[in-house]
């Protein structure tokens, strides 16, 4: 077992000789810098902030760092007492059974460390996560790690829950509109067939720890403690790890997956699929499967939650006097896709008329549709003829309003 140690002061920033006030400053400095709050995503910080939370747990402790000053680490098993003795380098009443075996420097000192999970200690375990750590700004280093000094390797054992998935999935305009069918390709977590789950083939092997002898080594100072094997509890052995899923429990593959578009589907929206995502292991419960939806878009229509927008080209004489013109809608199903729409005489260029009820039907509300917004936009003749130019200058004549009068008064 590789020998640890981490150099606390050097990690704030301090010198050994710091007061506890500059080990606070120090601590509250760096966290700004790094918590995870202030630095969403990024792992480096988040480890980072792991590590000065560490190296002030122990710093600001004014227990723990006599401790860590005599041995060089740092551990909630130990008893200030025996640590205290081992630094002198003899034996005090600290130890469990404690015998000495050696004279200096290499002594054997045994030593219950018993709960205390070295692997998850240098690690840095994973209990932070992608969210903010449970203790806040300047939460001590219990909150950050939470659990990993208690079990932390147990529980790992017991049953997990899986993971949940989330995909991505493109849907056409006409079938987020209408409904349909969409199928994808998935790929999740199944429970192993091999070991259902649980890892192991339930054999055991020579534990890798400690090489099957149960003990390993830990360096505090220049002493030398033997310790019982965090891994296999002293035992030497440990389970074998499931052939076919290497001791994950889980094996991945590839599904296809069909599921239906519910008719007036939204861009965004998101499907939860309960006990579809990745496989529990040892008798936990799958996560569950959410499909995002992205709807695909379309030449002529444009949605807007239950509502569709369409920009409809008329006339100068249709939009002056008035018509009844025919607008394209999304009902196509009776071989129509259009219905009339009354142009009232003076209507403007951008002007927006409402055709109720010939919108997306609302997959929120049963029977319920959006409307249609048509958007006039006013086409000028090209006119060539003199007749025409005629007619328009007559025009202008016998209606010699200033379109631009009121935007020039305003200025
Ligand atoms: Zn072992
Ligand atoms: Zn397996």
């Amino acid at each position: 077992m590789a020998t640890q140690t981490k150099d606390y002061y050097s990690t704030l920033g301090v010198k050994k000789t710091a007061s506890a006030e500059d080990i606070r400053k120090a601590f509250r400095k760096l966290a700004r810098k790094y918590h995870p709050d202030v630095n969403p995503g990024d792992k480096k910080a988040e480890d980072k902030f792991k590590e000065i939370s560490e190296a002030n747990d122990v710093l600001s402790d004014e227990k723990k760092r006599k401790i860590y000053d005599q041995l060089g680490f740092y551990s909630d098993n130990i008893d200030p007492a025996a640590a205290e003795a081992a630094a002198r380098g003899g034996y005090g009443g600290g130890f469990p059974g404690g015998a000495g075996r050696g004279s200096r420097g290499g002594q054997e000192v045994p030593f219950d460390f018993s709960g205390f999970d070295f692997s998850d200690f240098q690690s840095g375990g994973s209990a932070g996560g992608a969210e903010s750590p449970g203790g806040g700004f300047g939460g001590s280093f219990k909150d950050i790690f939470g659990g990993i000094f208690s079990g932390g390797r147990k529980a790992a054992r017991g049953p997990r829950p899986g993971t949940d998935l989330e995909y991505q999935v493109s849907v056409d305009f006409w079938s987020a509109v209408r409904g349909g069918v969409a199928r994808l390709e998935i790929q999740r977590q199944e429970a192993c067939q091999t070991c259902k789950g649980k890892s192991t083939t339930g054999g055991s092997i020579e534990c890798p720890e400690c090489s099957g002898t149960g003990q390993v080594t830990q360096m505090g100072g220049r002493m030398k403690f033997n310790i019982q094997c965090p891994r296999c509890n002293g035992t030497g052995k440990v389970q074998n790890g499931c052939p076919t899923c290497g001791g994950e429990g889980v094996v991945t593959r590839k599904e296809p997956l069909e599921f239906r578009i519910k008719p007036g589907t939204r861009d965004g929206q998101r499907i939860r699929l309960a006990g579809k995502g990745n496989a529990g292991t040892d008798g936990g419960a799958p996560g569950d499967l959410y499909l995002i939806i992205k709807v695909g878009t379309h030449p002529v229509f444009t949605r807007v939650g239950d509502d569709i927008h369409v920009t409809v080209p008329v006339t100068v004489a249709e939009a002056a006097l008035g018509a009844k013109i025919e607008v394209p809608t999304i009902d196509t199903h009776d071989g129509g896709g259009r219905t009339q729409l009354k142009i009232p005489p003076g209507t403007q260029t951008g002007q927006k008329l409402r055709l109720r009820e010939k919108g997306v039907p609302s997959a929120a509300h049963e029977g319920k549709r959006g409307d249609e917004i048509v958007e006039v936009k006013i086409v000028v003749p090209k006119v060539q003829d003199e007749r025409s130019k005629e007619i328009l200058r007559e025009l202008a004549k016998l209606n010699p309003e200033d379109p631009r009068a009121e935007l020039l008064a305003e200025v």
